[in-house]
């Protein structure tokens, strides 16, 4: 039987971060479901057709991309997916992803949380890291994938060359 898990987050936008978690879990899935949550920020720079267009582009193989507005839980049952993949980038993310984990498996016996560990190049980067350094102009090469890179240039046109 196939493995397949979900990957939740606001993805706003995709980061490499985001990416080098995508690959490392298909390494111990066979399919992975990226789940843009509609619900987990209140003010996004991007719409959430934006952001599942930006990663449905990168056309990542055994990967496909949806939307799902409420709780991890019911998003899980809807797809028959027990497995949740998240990603840690350094101890600071742990409370918050400890709670959640907890959180959703109260609701929901069944699920499991899987942590993965980012590479290091990405231990810092976040979405709104990224969406600062772009806004005022600073060098985002490397951090996002071309899409990305040409949307964030687009949106913040008149704050210089990214
Ligand atoms: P959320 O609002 O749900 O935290 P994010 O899009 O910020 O949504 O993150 C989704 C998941 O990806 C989280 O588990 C987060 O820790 C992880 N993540 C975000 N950035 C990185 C990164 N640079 N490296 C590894 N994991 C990351």
């Amino acid at each position: 039987m196939q493995k397949v898990a979900i990957y939740p987050g606001s993805f706003d936008p995709i980061t490499n971060g985001h990416i080098s978690i995508i690959k490392r879990a298909l390494k111990v899935v066979d399919k992975l479901i990226v789940v843009v949550a509609e619900n987990s920020e209140k003010n996004p720079l991007f719409k959430i057709e934006e952001r599942v267009k930006l990663i449905a582009d990168l056309g990542i193989e055994n990967t496909h991309v949806k939307s799902f507005k409420g709780l991890l839980v019911d998003c899980a049952k809807q797809e028959n997916v027990n497995i949740v993949i998240r990603g840690l980038r350094a101890v600071s993310d742990f409370d918050y992803e400890f709670q959640l984990a907890l959180a959703n498996r109260r609701m929901n016996r069944e699920l499991e949380t899987v942590f993965l560990m980012t590479d290091y190049k990405y231990s810092y980067l976040s979405s709104s890291m990224l969406k600062d350094m772009a806004k005022y102009g600073g060098n985002i090469e490397g951090l996002v994938p071309e899409n990305v890179k040409n949307k964030l240039k687009e949106r913040f046109l008149s704050y210089g060359d990214n």
